[in-house]
């Protein structure tokens, strides 16, 4: 369990290593082709700043070996916005004052259509964390009733047990996304004062239980801006490699959600400017080149235009955050503002203005079956 191998590095030694790493340590690690977690340090170090235009150029050429032109198009589909937790960066906060829907399994097939009749084959589905809400039965029922007409539908909901997880990979469920949200203990602790969520290492341990249960692609991350990115981005490129080493026929994917607006009376501590967020998707791109690289409508569309030729494979397009939010936007209280706001067909114009091809469907679960 990935436990076990966070208790391995100390978060203030592995700074000191980050910010003590030279352009010489740089250019070493920038040569090789696999890497070891000492190997990544000064990929994220201040000293590879000044080296953006060659971590990007070899980010763009791994992408275009291993994916083509390609990029992959999904859609978030919320289920409901009831959650237990009180993160303090989060809309759907327990403590926020908004209205809170669950769809029942006919709205969620309405919104499905939407999304569908849109082009996407590939949905994810999101609840708040709260399993009385949405419970891991429904989800199954969920799954099975929509799961015929989508190529892929993920998973971005509460941790589950292995058993549970089994259950979503039966009903068609081929993906899970658990962010860490901040692997600096102190800061975990501070932003998440309430609910299970309080409980570091069901969450650390959560992606490998959905590797256990078999998931096709697992989906980690930090929430960028709780925490100093550079260690932060250390943590999640060790949690990758620890996932892809042990589940290895599962393909690893990671986002890169950046805090941009955050609810009243939460000051983002640490946030993080494009030049670094560009800097951390080209390391992760090169550390692993056939991992998923995913950027979604959190990012207004210049960044994720400038963004697109540099390592990113999958983007969601036309998102609403918010239950029910395609077919009566502004039903509910949204997760957090879309800042792109361009509608699907305007996506696909831009990516193939890259001379990229959008795909709304790489994968069919026929392969399996
Ligand atoms: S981040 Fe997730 S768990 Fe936390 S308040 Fe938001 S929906 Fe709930």
């Amino acid at each position: 369990m990935f436990e076990e191998i966070y208790h391995k590095y100390d978060w203030e030694k592995i700074k000191k290593g980050i910010y003590g790493s030279t352009g010489e340590d740089f250019l070493r690690s920038l040569a090789k082709d696999t890497f070891t977690p000492d190997d990544i340090i000064p990929l994220f170090s201040p000293a590879a700043d000044q080296y953006l235009e060659e971590m990007a150029a070899k980010s763009l050429t791994i992408t275009r070996q291993r994916f083509g032109n390609t990029i992959q198009l999904y859609a978030p589909l919320y289920v409901s916005n009831v959650c237990s937790n009180s993160c303090v960066y989060c809309g759907f906060s327990r403590s926020n004052l908004i209205k809170r829907i669950t769809l029942s399994p006919r709205e969620v097939e309405d919104e499905a259509r939407i999304l569908y009749d849109r082009g996407f084959r590939h949905i994810l589905l999101l609840t708040g964390e709260d399993r009385r809400a949405v419970t891991p039965s429904d989800l199954a029922k969920i799954a099975r009733s929509i799961h015929g007409r989508f190529a892929s539908v993920s998973i971005e909901v509460y941790p589950m047990e292995t058993d549970e997880y089994r259950m979503m990979a039966e009903s068609g469920i081929d993906g899970l996304t658990l962010y860490q949200e901040t692997y600096h203990r102190e800061t975990y602790a501070n932003v998440h004062p309430a609910g299970k969520k309080r409980d570091i290492s069901w969450r650390l341990n959560g992606p490998d239980r959905g590797g256990m249960a078999g998931f096709r692609k697992i989906g980690i991350g930090a929430l960028l801006g709780l925490a100093d990115w550079r260690i932060e981005s250390f943590f999640t490129a060790v949690h990758a490699m620890h996932l892809s080493r042990t589940y290895w026929r599962s393909l690893i994917q990671i986002s890169f959600p950046r805090l941009r607006n955050a609810p009243a009376g939460f000051t983002v501590p640490f946030p993080v400017d494009d030049r670094s967020l560009i800097h951390m998707i080209c390391a992760m791109r090169i550390i692993f080149p056939d991992a998923g690289l995913v950027l979604s409508t959190r990012e207004p569309s210049r960044i994720r235009d400038g963004l697109l030729p540099l390592g990113i494979t999958m983007m969601s397009a036309g998102s609403s955050t918010g239950p029910g939010g395609y077919g009566h936007p502004g039903l509910a209280g949204d997760q957090f503002p879309v800042e792109d706001t361009r509608t699907p067909e305007e996506i696909c114009s831009l990516i193939r203005s890259k001379g990229l091809d959008p795909v709304w469907k790489d994968w069919d679960r026929k392969f399996i079956e």
